[in-house]
């Protein structure tokens, strides 16, 4: 379909050095880098990259970080990660990484929790988990704009919403702890009532979170009698 962006699936690239060439504040734990890759190639929104830390005696630690950003962005990507206080790599990208520095990187990776375009979506994120979900809605929004797609995201506190300025209609909030002081909308975990008003789309379901949090979104999805073929998961770590 000529609508369709053409990513081409290839293998994942090598380990490259990424230029970080802007770091921006999303919430107080959370920030987003940019990235620009020598080595660049298209991913699809969902995929991810892995990231590696070398310590001075050799020590590595590699996490994995999705993309936020849209694969028309050529040349860059852009992650977006939430600082855990006892980690490893978190902390390292929040601390000490700064705009101008290198990081090594490798990807795009994964095949399954990925949105080609073919269908509408509904998208369920906790937290950071919003972040490949993000991809999907950015690249939507350039693409193919008329098709249905739904972001439901929920988060702790006001403080907590990440990409605050690109959420639009299709966006669906609920603070889990503290709303803002003039909220007047959702409250609370994700329940049947709110996935059914965001509308279950007549196609893929896309959820993204914390184990539990993935866990308890499917639940209610599957519920709601979706195919559980329409249903992709990722999961970022420990429950939560
Ligand atoms: C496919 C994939 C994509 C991911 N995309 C993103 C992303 O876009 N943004 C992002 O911020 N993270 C993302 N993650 C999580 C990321 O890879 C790391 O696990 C996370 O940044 C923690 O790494 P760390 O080295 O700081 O902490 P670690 O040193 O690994 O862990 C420190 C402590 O935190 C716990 N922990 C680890 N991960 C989590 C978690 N997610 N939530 C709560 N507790 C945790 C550990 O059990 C440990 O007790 C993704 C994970 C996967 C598998």
């Amino acid at each position: 379909m000529e609508r369709l962006t053409p990513v081409e699936q290839k293998a994942p690239g090598a380990w490259q050095i990424g230029t970080v060439t802007r770091v921006k504040e999303e919430t107080p734990r959370v920030k987003s880098f940019l990235i620009e890759l020598p080595m660049w190639m298209a991913h699809l929104p969902g995929q991810h990259y892995d990231v590696r830390l070398t310590a001075p005696d050799g020590y590595q630690a590699q996490r994995s970080y999705s993309v936020a950003s849209s694969p028309l962005d050529e040349g860059e990507i852009e992650l977006t990660i939430d600082r855990l206080d006892d980690g490893e790599v978190s902390p390292y990208f929040h601390e000490v990484v700064v705009e101008g520095d290198q990081v090594e990187i490798r990807g795009p990776f994964a095949s399954y929790f990925v949105w080609r375009g073919e269908s509408p979506a509904l998208l369920i994120g906790g937290g950071s988990g919003v972040v490949p979900l993000m991809a999907m809605l950015r690249h939507r929004r350039r693409t193919m704009p008329e098709l249905p797609m739904a972001l439901v995201y929920s988060v702790r506190a006001a403080e907590d919403v990440i990409y605050e300025d690109e959420l639009g209609e299709e966006t669906t909030l609920t603070f889990t702890r503290e709303p803002p002081a003039d909220w007047t909308g959702h409250t609370g975990r994700i329940d049947a009532e709110l996935i059914r008003s965001a509308g279950l789309a007549d196609g893929m379901v896309f959820v993204c979170g914390t184990n539990g949090f993935v866990e308890s979104a499917v639940e209610l999805v599957l519920a709601e009698g979706v195919n559980p073929r329409q249903v992709r998961t990722e999961r970022f770590g420990p429950s939560g």
